[in-house]
């Protein structure tokens, strides 16, 4: 088959005192993800859609969060393994659509540099890549600024 799609999806606790990554941007806001590596929520959504599509597992597999090498990684840094992987299979990415929900902050005017920084790293075009954010109208844990989740979708095709 030519043609492949994953999904991914990840949640991380929003708390005090970290900085707040989405795709790579460093996104102003008085709380941030907790986690191993930067917590990128997002990217890491990404990278289980890619390793997915390519039935390559997940990133915990790929990455543990009990490896000290990945203590404080860049989650960025980590897509670039990811893609090392998948171009050793002879995939390449097709397109990709990334959903992050948070209550807060606004991220609308940080997605222009998501896309960017992803497309850098996925060798495409940048209207391949597609990340938008939503509010679940201050439902669960999202809402209530406990946390942040990011859904990813991947196709990507034999080059
Ligand atoms: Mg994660």
């Amino acid at each position: 088959m030519r043609m492949r799609i994953g999904h991914g999806y990840d949640v991380h606790r929003l708390v005090e005192g970290r900085a707040l990554i989405l795709c790579g941007v460093t996104v102003p806001h008085t709380l941030g993800l907790l986690g191993h590596s930067d917590a990128d929520v997002a990217t890491h959504a990404l990278m289980d859609a890619l390793l997915g599509a390519a039935a390559l597992g997940d990133i915990g597999r790929h990455f543990p969060d009990t490896d000290p090498a990945y203590e404080g990684a860049d989650s960025l840094g980590l897509l670039d393994h990811v893609m090392a992987l998948l171009a050793s299979r002879g995939y390449a990415v097709g397109n990709v659509d990334v959903t992050i929900i948070a209550q807060r902050p606004k991220l609308k005017d940080f997605i222009p540099r998501m896309r960017k920084n992803l497309a850098q790293r996925l060798h495409v075009d940048e209207d391949c890549v597609n990340v938008k954010a939503t509010t679940t109208e201050k439902l669960g844990f999202e809402g209530e600024q406990l946390g942040i989740s990011a859904h990813a979708v991947a196709c990507i095709v034999k080059a």
